[in-house]
């Protein structure tokens, strides 16, 4: 192509980037909702993303993989011009950390509970590859904050739930709570005992977040069987804190009764809780086996 031929091209699509461009942003993958003042989610493939975006602060929630997380920041770049300042991982699992080296580069600070890069590394070494390493870099113990813009981001651990290094994250201004996998709305959840979960402490936990934050906090969830949906009120908080304890109760009430093991943790689906049957990834005999060893655990100790 000759030179004059290149710069009438060019000028041809400067002159119409703007309309196309917008069209293809709204056709690329991946879907964005608003929920309060300028804070989101975008859900396209694993854990669901939590973002900011004003004119003077960004932030996302967790990555997902680098395809989606590409797509996640290029429609953030279209609705602000701010840098990315923030990447918080609310855990280490890959469907919430795989977009991390998409991120990294542009992200002024990646933040974490202090568990989540151990953890990442653990599962590094247990994959036998070279991994994901793109660890975040700004840890905290018990709880951490960030002004950004008029808004201010907190991050605050309660323990082990899902694994030993769950955050919950508050969007304070918007009101707005991303719970990571803390909550899975209406599905059986995955409990990652390998990496420190408890069930017992995931129950107070979503007792103590249900009651910590405003009565008209929206909630972000990690994963949702689709009819319910991945953001929620403290409403639902309850009914996941409602089927973790009758996971609880069914292996306490197996023992007393002097059931075997095999058949304590052997039923499909409990009474009132059919909505959770649903992800066949992780089953509920599996969930059963984590609270029999937890609860053996508790009698033990
Ligand atoms: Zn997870």
């Amino acid at each position: 192509m000759d030179r004059r031929k290149f710069l009438y091209n060019s000028s041809l699509l400067a002159a119409g980037a703007v309309l196309p461009f917008k069209n293809m942003w709204a056709a690329a993958p991946g879907k964005f909702n608003t929920l309060r003042r300028n804070v989101g989610y975008f859900t396209e493939r694993g854990g669901t993303i939590g973002w900011l975006a004003s004119d003077e602060g960004m932030a996302v929630i967790d990555s997902q993989y680098a395809k989606t997380a590409k797509h996640c920041l290029n429609g953030l770049k279209d609705r602000s011009n701010h840098p990315l300042d923030l990447l918080i991982n609310t855990h280490h699992h890959g469907d919430h950390t795989s977009g991390n080296p998409v991120f990294k580069g542009t992200a002024e600070k990646m933040a974490a509970h202090e568990n989540v890069p151990k953890l990442m590394k653990q599962a590094n070494k247990e994959s036998e590859g070279e991994g994901n390493t793109a660890y975040p870099t700004t840890t905290y113990a018990e709880s951490w904050q960030m002004d950004l813009g008029d808004e201010t981001i907190h991050a605050k651990y309660y323990g082990p739930g899902h694994t030993s290094g769950d955050s919950v994250i508050y969007f304070e201004k918007a009101n707005v709570v991303h719970m990571g996998d803390l909550v899975f709305n209406r599905m059986n959840p995955y409990t990652d005992r390998a990496a420190g979960a408890s069930m017992i402490n995931w129950i107070k936990i979503l007792d103590t977040v249900a009651e910590e934050y405003p009565a008209d906090a929206m909630y972000i969830f990690g994963h949702a069987k689709p009819e319910y949906g991945v953001t929620g009120k403290k409403e639902d908080l309850k009914v996941m804190g409602n089927y973790l304890s009758a996971v609880i109760e069914h292996v306490q009430n197996g023992i007393e009764q002097g059931m075997s093991k095999k058949e304590i943790t052997k039923q499909k689906v409990l009474d009132g809780f059919e909505d959770f049957r649903y992800a066949d990834f992780w089953t509920l005999p599996d969930n059963l086996n984590v609270a029999f060893q937890e609860v053996k655990e508790m009698h033990n100790g």
